[in-house]
């Protein structure tokens, strides 16, 4: 990395809802010669991990950007693990038409998870599409329980309901309701292993798991079996790239994970990516306000460490 070219700087935003155990979400965005990237893996993961989110920050900074196929994308809204009268008011609020809301979380229990599936239905009207994401947090028949008793609210898909690719060929064959894949996708050596292993029908790719977006774009192209490009919870910086990579695919049959701006109770830009009538603009916001959420010393010196040790492993 020829740390010349860029600047780095460490980030700390608030979020509305505490989000995988988290109530801020901590970023260094580098501004490099193509403008800017954003490097935010999440808190427990290892160097070798957060090597493949640096090589997408410094691919946003320092490549060119690919040509949109699209102005818009349509996204879907994320419905935290939050009681089912205020899940149904966010899915109502968004204005997008579908929601995927999160169950599963720790300290949240099963009855608790299907009242909110049920509030968002109702609140969505049976015309809207709802999936879920479980974070692999079930084990296999307790999966296949919950998927058909859940099922009765019309599903989408079930996102990544068990943890292990075995678990998951394993669930998708007892139930009715389309299974994808998340973590099973960034965990593997071969993000398409899923595919083989007939564990998934849907992919949900995240640009910075992945390296970037040319290698999102070019997994997507590798297989037919439908992709959801989604964000890591990113400031509109990083969720700008993931938009690109989503409006570079040819077919998007299912509305993209990126309505996620709106799960930040601030932004690095005055003009955030939040949907508009379920709609994200295909464009790259000025982050004008990084200065408002420069990260503590502290903080700072911690992120700038974990991208120094990501850096190591980059080839
Ligand atoms: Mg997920």
């Amino acid at each position: 990395m020829n740390l010349d070219q860029i600047e780095l700087h460490p980030v700390k935003v608030p979020l509305v809802t505490r989000f995988r155990r988290v109530d801020w979400r901590e970023a260094v965005l580098i501004r490099g010669p193509e403008g800017w990237g954003e490097f935010s893996p999440f808190p427990d993961y290892p160097p070798e991990t957060t090597s493949r989110w640096l090589a997408a920050a410094l691919e946003a900074a320092c490549t060119p950007w690919p040509r949109p196929g699209r102005t818009h994308v349509e996204v879907n809204t994320t419905i935290p693990a939050v009681e089912p009268e205020r899940a149904a008011e966010m899915a109502a609020a968004s204005g997008c038409r579908t929601a995927k809301v999160k169950v599963a979380e720790p300290g949240c229990d099963f009855d608790l998870d299907l009242a909110r599936v049920a509030a968002v239905r109702e609140a969505l009207g049976p015309n809207g599409r709802l999936r879920i994401d479980v974070n692999g947090a079930w084990e296999v028949d307790d999966a296949v329980e919950r998927i058909r008793v859940l099922a009765r609210y019309d599903l989408e898909y079930v996102e990544q309901p068990v943890s292990t690719i075995p678990e998951m060929v394993e669930v998708r064959k007892r139930v009715g309701v389309p299974i994808a894949a998340d973590e099973s996708i960034r965990r593997a050596a071969d993000p398409l292993e899923v595919v083989t292993a007939g564990a998934a029908d849907v992919l949900v790719l995240k640009p910075q798991p992945l390296g970037g977006w040319r290698r999102l774009v070019s997994i997507a192209r590798r297989t037919e079996t439908p992709v959801v490009v989604s964000s890591a919870l990113e400031t509109s910086v990083g969720l700008a790239a993931a938009v690109y990579a989503a409006a570079s695919l040819d077919e998007l049959p299912y509305a993209a994970g990126l309505g996620t701006a709106t799960l930040l109770a601030g932004d690095v830009t005055s003009q955030p990516l939040v949907p508009v009538g379920g709609m994200v603009e295909v464009r790259r916001p000025v982050p004008d306000l990084v200065d408002r959420w420069e990260a503590d010393r502290e903080t700072a010196s911690r992120l700038l460490e974990r991208l120094r040790r990501a850096a190591e492993l980059l080839t």
